[in-house]
Parts: structure tokens; C-alpha cells; sequence
């Protein structure tokens, strides 16, 4: 039998926009069928974080020699880290008919967006700039440096989502959670 192949899924929204927790209420859900690609960072890992499940975290030197040998699907710098995603466990997922959810950042996803343009991307945004601000703070995981770094981050960012095919607002979280459900089964069904 001819397994259908997974579909990739681009997945982003800018830092502080909930997409974490939107997430975690779809990767149980059977029916997406869905597999989490775990990022390569040059980030430190926050409280809690745990090798190999939010990220494979690495120095410098690694990921550029992950870079040089062609291992990554796409990497970008990001408020002065280097991010990545891993080529070989996508395939390998997609393969096995899994949905793959890649969440990574807006020039990672460009470069996955040429490179597969079958992808399906969906972006989330905040209600309001005002908004964000207020969740970053809640979150306090980064200091207030940070903290503007991504807010002004985050407005460039907004101007440009237009290439996203989906963009998806976080004002209620369980309707943000049912929409991209939604997309992401419509796209199963195509
Ligand atoms: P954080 O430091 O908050 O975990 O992630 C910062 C940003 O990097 C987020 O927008 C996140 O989606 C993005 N990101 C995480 N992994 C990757 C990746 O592999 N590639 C790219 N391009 N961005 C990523």
C-alpha cells in the first residue's frame, strides 16, 4: 500500500503571541497526526527546557557545521541567535505520513516556503502591539532588554506576514485553537 505522504506545516507567529500554547493543545490531537520538529538553537536553554524536546541546543561551531554539511532545511538569526531545523526528521516524518509542524520564524519560513511550496503556512497574530507587550512581560522568561528587542521585532515583523496563506488572530485561545484545526484538517482532506 501507498502511504500519503505527511504535510509539511509552517507554523509561526511572532514571540509572545501564544503560538506555544496553541500548539500543545494540537499536538494531542489524533486526528492531525501531527510531529513536532525540534529546532537546532545556539539559544540557552530557559527554565525548563529540556535537551532534544524544545530544541537540540548547540554551540556556535556545531551549527555551522551543520550548516556547511547541508543538514538543515532552513536556519535563520534571531535577536542574536542562530536557529535551524533539522532536514533529515522531516523527511523521515513525512515519510511515515506524519504531519510535520515546523515553528520557526518568518525568513525560515520563506526558505522553506521556496524550497516546498506545497507547504501550508499559517501565521498568528496578537490582537493588538499593546497586547503583546502585556504577555511578554506575563511571561517574564526575558529581561526587559529582551523584552523590547521582540516587541520591536515583533512590528517589522507584522508588515511582513502577506506571503503566510493563513493567518490566524489569538484574541480567544480555544477559537485560535479551532481555526488552525480547522486548517489543518481541510488541507488533510485536499
Ligand atoms: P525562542 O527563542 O522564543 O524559542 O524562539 C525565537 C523564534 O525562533 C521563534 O519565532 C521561533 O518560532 C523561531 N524558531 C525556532 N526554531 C526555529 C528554526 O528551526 N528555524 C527558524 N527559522 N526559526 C526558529
Amino acid at each position: 500500500m501507498n502511504m500519503k505522504k505527511g504535510l509539511l506545516i509552517v507554523y509561526s507567529g511572532v514571540s509572545g503571541v501564544g503560538k506555544g500554547t496553541i500548539l500543545a493543545k494540537l499536538m494531542p490531537m489524533e486526528e492531525l497526526n501531527l510531529a513536532y520538529s525540534v529546532s537546532m538553537t545556539t539559544r540557552k536553554p530557559r527554565e525548563g527546557e529540556v535537551e532534544g524536546v524544545n530544541y537540540f541546543f548547540v554551540d556556535k561551531k556545531r551549527f555551522m557545521e551543520a550548516v556547511r554539511n547541508g543538514e538543515l532545511l532552513e536556519h535563520a538569526r534571531f535577536v542574536e541567535n542562530d536557529y535551524g531545523t533539522p532536514k533529515d526528521y522531516v523527511e523521515k516524518m513525512r515519510n511515515e505520513g506524519k504531519n510535520v509542524i515546523l515553528e520557526i520564524e518568518i525568513r525560515g519560513a520563506k526558505q522553506v516556503l521556496e524550497k516546498c511550496p506545497d507547504a501550508l503556512s499559517i501565521y498568528i497574530v496578537p490582537p493588538s502591539i499593546e497586547e503583546l507587550e502585556r504577555r511578554l512581560r506575563e511571561r517574564s522568561t526575558e529581561d526587559e532588554q529582551t523584552i523590547m528587542k521582540r516587541v520591536s521585532k515583533a512590528k517589522k515583523e507584522l508588515k511582513e506576514i502577506d506571503f503566510y496563506e493563513h493567518i490566524v488572530c489569538n484574541d480567544d485561545l480555544d477559537k485560535a485553537v479551532e481555526e488552525v484545526r480547522q486548517i489543518i484538517l481541510n488541507e488533510m482532506n485536499k
